[in-house]
């Protein structure tokens, strides 16, 4: 089954929890043990799992990430559209994550949610989830 859904995000970089969309997917799919991915087709945005609890841990991975990539620091990419730093956040997060269900559930850890990461919005951006049983 695959299945879906549009985030609109508001800011030019944004860290959205995702996990109730997702679980709600899983539920309608009616697997009991299987996996589960979240992926996000484009190229400056990402899927990451990390705490949800504290908001401010998502702010801090932004945080992070800005000064590991400094923008317009004289990537080649800018001279086209203006958001190489976009694009290398958005890898080194990765485009999905994948989830194991047991029971029905997404095994997620107790402080473990699911964010999609825009590094350049505010945009419509795409999750698509494929559930597989086995
Ligand atoms: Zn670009």
């Amino acid at each position: 089954m695959i299945q879906e859904f549009q985030i609109s995000t508001r800011a030019e970089e944004s860290i959205v929890n995702i996990t109730e969309q997702v679980e709600r997917i899983v539920a309608e799919g009616k697997v009991k043990e299987g996996i589960c991915v979240v992926y996000v087709p484009h190229a400056t945005a990402a899927i990451v799992i990390n705490e949800g609890a504290d908001s401010n841990v998502g702010n801090d991975l932004l945080t992070a990430l800005n000064k590991m990539v400094e923008k317009h620091g004289g990537w080649l990419h800018d001279t086209i559209d203006n958001n190489a730093h976009a694009h290398i956040k958005a890898s080194l997060l990765g485009p999905s994550e994948t989830v194991i269900i047991k029971n029905g559930k997404l095994q997620l850890g107790t402080w473990q949610s699911i964010f999609l990461c825009d590094f350049d919005g505010p945009r419509e951006r795409k999750v698509i989830v494929k559930v597989l049983e086995g």
